[in-house]
């Protein structure tokens, strides 16, 4: 119960306008039936009485009340039921975008870690489509149930007068239809759970198949076919099950209803016995009919309500842990950092992902130190991003410790971590927005500036690409809109370079900003970044070492540890694992 009024809270939070005149509506729609069957009934028995008497204003007068009261009603029901449609559309529809956003405010906080596991892709999965329409499907059950029980209410009042266990026979007759309901919710519900992973699938190939960035692998490798077989099967059973499921529902349904039929055909030959002795009327007759055969639907809408709202409860629940779940920043508190901090030490940091069990980060110990650029070398899946992650807090270790001027970082306000680095990821992200935004978004609490942006672009490299477009900064990139422009991989990623430079942040790391190098020379450009960084700590991760070379301090990564450090002529003279990969990268490199 609890559920349902949580989601009933919801809705009413998000859009209470929409939720008051539907309410309103519901009642006026739910009178109106009892209504119309009990003017209908003294308009047919005005009418018998009036049969056969001759057209003259005597006879047609005691008619015209009911006729016109008739008349009024059949309009009302007509316009009241167009109008709730739209006003159910407006509540959905607020109600819709309200919950999406509470959705993706959730999504775009939670912590990275969340993305490791299967378990919350699912759930992400879930509540971003049926769950999100569950509330408001829980809400017009009510409605439906809330209404057909006034209605049913004013049919009882009517039929009551005839004998006292007549309502009874209303509700027993439609028992079946209850236990039917609530049978296919549950039944529902579990199949839902476990085909999670199964949607998620074809998503996956729709993607696959649908896609701009895998197009054209998915072209040269002819995958097409394959992926297409894979989500075909995967949709055949899941469309099998899913019509298996609907045909059981059926059939208990007709059964059900057929019980109810029954019992109004034999509340019918009660009262044809009861006319036919001469203890009704023929008006009697229809509203009986009238009473029994609308009383047994809506008993059945009233049911079936009941189990909706209990089914949608079951998703509900799914939606409210979703919601419940808090993202690090939120759980954790610190104090502010002071100013740009000279130092960040790492001191015997161990890592491990969550959900895994490989150790990727085994005890390592390094300092980056404010005006000295710092490279990470090692190959590849030796754990290099990692420690970039812990650094920008991501992650907590599950050993040793991170200091920010000696305060270990965990004691330090999260969103002051946060900002406290710019990152060019090894592969950022191509935002189709203009090529200004694409700078700006590296800083977009700050105040547009154009300068830093001309400034940022000319460190990355990108400015004259930019002023070739036709636009200039105001173009907008990606091919996915009208007037796109597309530009190269190397390209974007200046871009994105462009854009870590913008944010001015104490730390600046790069991951791997070699694919755009290639064509530059590489030492001018080192230049320039260690201009930028001279009074911040820098960091580059590369596997190149002609980059790595030029930084003041040079780390070498195997294995998830530190195995050596020193300056390039220093690693050189150790004739270790550098000197080796060095000699190897020069000769290859001929
Ligand atoms: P590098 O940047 O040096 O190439 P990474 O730090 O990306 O290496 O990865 C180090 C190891 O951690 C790899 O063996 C990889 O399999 C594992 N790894 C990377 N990311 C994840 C993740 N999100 N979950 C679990 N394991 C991961």
């Amino acid at each position: 119960m609890s559920l349902v009024r949580r989601a009933l809270a919801l809705v009413w939070s998000s859009t209470r306008r929409w939720t008051v005149l539907w309410a309103v509506v519901l009642v006026v729609l739910g009178v109106l039936p009892a209504l119309t069957v009990y003017v209908s009934k003294v308009l047919i028995d005005g009418l018998v009485v009036a049969a056969g008497q001759g057209v003259a204003w005597a006879v047609i007068e005691p008619l015209l009340g009911p006729g016109v009261a008739m008349a009024l009603l059949l309009l009302a029901a007509h316009v009241l039921g167009s109008t709730a449609r739209w006003i159910r559309t407006g509540l959905s529809e607020t109600f819709r975008d309200h919950l999406r956003s509470l959705v993706h405010g959730q999504a775009v906080s939670l912590d990275l870690a969340h993305y490791e596991s299967s378990a919350y892709h699912d759930r992400m999965h879930r509540v971003m489509g049926e769950v999100s329409h569950r509330p408001i499907v829980m809400l017009e059950s009510l409605g439906s149930v809330a209404q057909s029980a006034i209605t049913i209410l004013g049919m009882a009042a009517l039929i009551v007068v005839y004998a006292w266990w007549l309502p009874l026979v209303l509700v027993v007759g439609a028992v079946p239809a209850l236990v039917v309901a609530l049978r296919f919710s549950r039944r529902r519900h579990a199949w839902w759970m476990r085909r999670t992973q199964d949607e998620r699938w074809t998503n996956y190939y729709e993607t696959l198949m649908t896609h701009s960035s895998v197009a054209a692998e998915i072209r040269l490798f002819r995958l097409g076919d394959h992926f297409r077989e894979l989500y075909q099967a995967l949709r055949m059973r899941l469309r099998n099950e899913r019509i298996d499921l609907e045909r059981r529902h059926i059939v208990e349904s007709v059964a059900a209803g057929m019980v109810a039929l029954i019992v109004t055909a034999a509340i019918m030959a009660w009262i044809t016995l009861r006319a036919l002795r001469g203890l009704a009327t023929i008006g009697d007759i229809a509203l009986f009919y009238q009473a029994f055969s609308r009383g047994q639907n809506l008993m059945r809408t009233l049911l079936v309500g009941t189990g909706q709202v209990y089914d949608s409860s079951l998703f509900v629940s799914e939606l409210f842990d979703f919601l419940s779940l808090r993202p690090m920043a939120v759980l954790t508190t610190g104090d502010p950092l002071d100013g740009r901090p000279e130092e960040v030490r790492f001191e015997k940091v161990s890592f491990t992902y969550p959900g895994s069990e490989q150790t990727v980060l085994n005890d390592i110990d390094v300092t980056f130190r404010r005006g000295r650029t710092v490279a990470i070398v090692g190959e590849n899946g030796a754990g290099k991003s990692t420690l970039l992650k812990l650094l920008c807090r991501f992650y907590d270790p599950q050993g040793g410790c991170i200091y920010v001027d000696g305060r270990p970082m965990t004691t330090v306000r999260p969103q002051d971590v946060w900002s406290m680095s710019t990152v060019l990821f090894q592969f950022p992200v191509q935002y189709h927005a203009s090529a200004r935004d694409n700078i700006v978004y590296g800083d977009i609490r700050a105040t547009p500036n154009d300068t830093a942006v001309e400034r940022a672009a000319t460190l990355a490299g990108i400015r004259d690409r930019i002023a070739r477009l036709p636009d200039g900064y105001e173009t907008l990139l990606g091919r996915w809109f009208v007037d796109g422009e597309e530009l190269s991989g190397g390209e974007w990623q200046r871009l994105a370079m462009a854009r870590a430079f913008y944010r001015d942040a104490p730390v600046v790391i790069l991951d791997e900003p070699t694919s755009m190098l290639d064509s530059w020379a590489e030492s001018e450009w080192f230049e320039r970044f260690r201009e930028l960084v001279a009074d911040r700590i820098g960091i580059v991760i590369t596997h190149r070492f002609t980059l790595a070379r030029r930084a003041d301090v040079i780390h070498v990564m195997k294995h998830g540890r530190i195995v050596e450090s020193g300056s390039h002529d220093e690693l050189l003279l150790l004739d270790g694992l550098y000197a080796s990969s060095w000699s190897e990268q020069v000769a290859s490199a001929g």
